[in-house]
């Protein structure tokens, strides 16, 4: 067996030890003689492992218990509409568009009532976070929602907006777990797991209970209503119970290696490396303004598109895959969540230096 170094956006790398414990749980989980994906999601050996895992992305995130969370599916894209058909009272909100997924957002909010985009960081292809301190918000928004971790463009909101006493809603997909926060600033923090927690399928939902309500706009499907999948704590219908169960291995692993604040030294020293190499390299360059770089995602560029290419195929051949940037903005992207070790991130500048001298 020879594991690659996956800078994959998503899904991406796993934690060796999760993987490997469940492998050993694959025939039989604990004693019951089946796996976990053989298992009825009614059963009490399933609603253990459900229940730990909310509990223990409680403590990881300090979740106050005025918020419920909801493991859902979909994934973050289905969020896209669920938000609007669940919040959207005055059918008015405001978005910032930092890039595609805040965009995508943002549209399919349109189906729904008025989304207004308030900021925009697409006149320098997302390449940074606007202003958002004094934002034009309208009075009668539900809320204002933003991506606040930008997976194709690799940028990172260091402050969060002021809304103006309006809801926050924030995707938080490509950097879920990958630092503390504070839940109490959100109305509504969602993100599909496929990055930083475990495999795609999974999308959850930390929302506040006063926006748990009945009223949902006309025509909502009941498999899109918040309230349905609060009140049966995310059993209303079969969950993607093998999905959550790999969750809540990777949220022991946190607590194990010290929860969200060690997450985020460990996050800062190995988006250091790369940074660092970036800032001094004469071959490569980070195409994101240095105050709002993401730690999670980092796409680079040699300004030539056949070398970028070169690049690539090179780096895959010496065991570093997925480096390609995303399809709409080419050169490359390496994406360096929480489960990529050091020595990946150390390995790769390593390559990238070695490229830049026989590239010169
Ligand atoms: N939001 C962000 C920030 C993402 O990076 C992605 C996917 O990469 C999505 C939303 C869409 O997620 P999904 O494919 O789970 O719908």
């Amino acid at each position: 067996m020879s594991r690659v170094y996956n800078f994959s956006a998503g899904p991406a790398v796993l934690p060796e030890e999760v993987l490997k414990e469940a492998a050993d749980e694959m025939l039989d989980y604990k004693g019951s003689g089946m796996s976990v994906m053989e298992m009825s999601h009614r059963s009490k050996v399933y609603d253990n492992i459900i229940k730990e895992a909310e509990a223990d992305l409680r403590e990881l995130m300090n979740i106050p218990d005025n918020y419920k969370v909801l493991f859902l599916q979909g994934g973050a894209s289905q969020q896209f509409a669920m938000i609007p058909m669940n919040l959207m009272k005055n059918k008015k909100a405001a978005y910032i568009i930092t890039g595609q997924w805040a965009k995508k957002a943002w549209k399919e909010a349109q189906i729904y009532g008025d989304a207004v985009a308030v900021a925009s960081s697409e006149d320098k292809t997302f390449s940074y976070i606007p202003d958002c301190s004094d934002l034009d918000i309208p009075e009668d928004a539900d809320y204002v929602y933003i991506c606040e971790n930008n997976t194709i463009y690799g940028t990172k909101y260091k402050k969060l907006p002021n809304t103006k006493g309006h809801t926050l809603v924030a995707d938080v997909s490509s950097c879920f777990l990958s630092e503390p926060v504070d839940v109490t600033k959100y109305g509504v923090i969602y993100g599909g797991v496929q990055k930083n927690i475990g495999p795609a399928g999974v999308v959850i939902v930390i929302i506040r209970e006063d926006l748990i309500t009945e009223d949902t706009l006309p025509g909502t499907p009941t498999m899109l209503k918040y309230k349905i999948h609060a009140d049966a704590d995310s059993l209303y219908n079969t969950p993607p119970a093998y999905g959550i169960y790999i969750c809540g291995k990777v949220f022991k692993w946190l607590k194990k290696m010290g929860g969200l604040s060690v997450m985020k030294e460990r996050n800062e020293e190995k988006a250091k490396i790369l940074y660092d190499f970036l800032d001094q390299s004469k071959l490569f360059k980070g195409t994101v303004v240095k105050e709002d770089r993401s730690l999670m995602n980092v796409p680079f560029v040699t300004g030539n598109e056949e070398l970028d290419a070169k690049f690539v195929k090179e780096a895959k051949e010496a065991g570093f895959e997925n480096l390609k940037g995303h399809r709409t903005v080419g050169g490359m992207r390496a994406s360096i969540y929480n489960a990529m070790p050091k020595e990946g991130v150390e390995k790769l500048v390593e390559f990238m230096r070695e490229f830049e001298k026989n590239n010169a």
